[in-house]
């Protein structure tokens, strides 16, 4: 018999390249996504498999799942900015009910239990690269707040289900990542960049381009949290490519890549909106031996290929 695993977020981004990872390596499956963000396009090719099961729900109601569990990976979660500011309180509530009802079902199955936590714990830094000792900077209350705080009460509820119930748990916090199946109109810088390049349309900088993001292509991604998971370390971990570029920089790399007539143009800068972001990755080196392959270049091109096929 294989493990038995339940991914929340299955036809997301990250959800759907996890059910793919956790396949190869002989899991069962169990998918999970109540598709308000995610794609039933992304797991088309896992339907036909018999060690695959979807299940059409949004973990926000209580979740039932009837045969035993090895882990619970909650990756369910609006997650771009656009997304979230749509959808406030549904990202609220995945973050605490949903995270509230996959800790019983970790609970009741005696089931590892996985969260997709972020670097919006950080909020807008005063410490730079951001270690995972570092508190954060957020604003509750400000646009961002929804996930954000969505975010940090899942790893205190996480936290408190270890301390109090002794469940095993895994926290990773995940910044910047791209890559194929992606959503072309997520509102994410490099999505955005790419489609208004192969498009033909303006390349939309906000603020004056200087803020800077650090870009993890998806699959050093994956390799990260696939070995946190299978390693017994409790406590957070950054997840994340720590080469830190300007926006300005990646619009510009990729209008050379795309060889686009598009031109740069500058919109206001959102509320709140992170000048500089880059993770600290010395525990993940430490702890799982892990450090990103895929050069910028390499996972450019790649992506690029992906949003052409999405694109025509
Ligand atoms: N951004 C941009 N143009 C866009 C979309 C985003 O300049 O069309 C900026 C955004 O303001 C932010 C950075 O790119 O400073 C990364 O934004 P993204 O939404 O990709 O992720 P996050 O802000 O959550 O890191």
């Amino acid at each position: 018999m294989s493990k038995r695993i339940l991914i929340t977020g299955a036809a997301g981004f990250l959800g759907s390249h996890l059910c793919d990872r956790f396949l190869n390596e002989g899991y069962h499956v169990v998918g999970m996504d109540n598709l308000i963000t995610g794609s039933m396009d992304n797991i088309a090719h896992l339907m036909p498999r018999s060690d695959f099961d979807f299940y059409h729900h949004d973990v926000s109601k209580f979740v039932h799942v009837p045969e035993a569990l090895e882990g619970i990976l909650h990756f369910a979660s609006p997650a771009s900015p656009i997304d979230y500011l749509k959808m406030p309180i549904q990202t609220l509530k995945v973050g605490s009910l949903g995270t509230h009802h996959l800790l019983g079902l970790a609970r009741v199955k005696g089931a590892k239990f996985m969260i997709a936590s972020t670097s919006e714990v950080y909020g807008d830094p005063l410490v730079h690269p951001q270690t995972e000792a570092y508190w954060g900077n957020v604003n509750p209350i400000g646009p961002r707040g929804v996930y954000d705080e969505a975010k940090r009460f899942q790893e205190a509820m996480t936290m408190a289900y270890h301390t109090y119930h002794g469940i095993d748990i895994r926290i990773v916090r995940i910044f910047n990542t791209y890559g194929p199946r992606m959503r072309i109109n997520d509102g994410r810088a490099l999505p955005a960049f790419f489609s208004q390049a192969i498009l033909g349309e303006d390349i939309t900088v906000f603020g004056d381009g200087s803020q800077t993001r650090s870009f993890c292509y998806v699959d050093d991604l994956i390799e990260g949290i696939y070995r946190l998971y299978q390693s017994n370390y409790t406590l957070p971990v950054n997840i994340g490519n720590p080469i830190e570029i300007s926006i300005q920089q990646a619009a510009e790399e990729i209008i050379r890549l795309t060889n686009t007539d598009s031109k740069i143009i500058y919109l206001d800068l959102p509320v709140d909106d992170p000048k500089i972001r880059q993770p600290d990755i010395s525990k993940a080196r430490n702890i799982l031996n892990w450090d990103p392959k895929v050069e910028r270049a390499e996972g450019f091109e790649s992506t690029y290929q992906y949003f052409k096929t999405v694109l025509q």
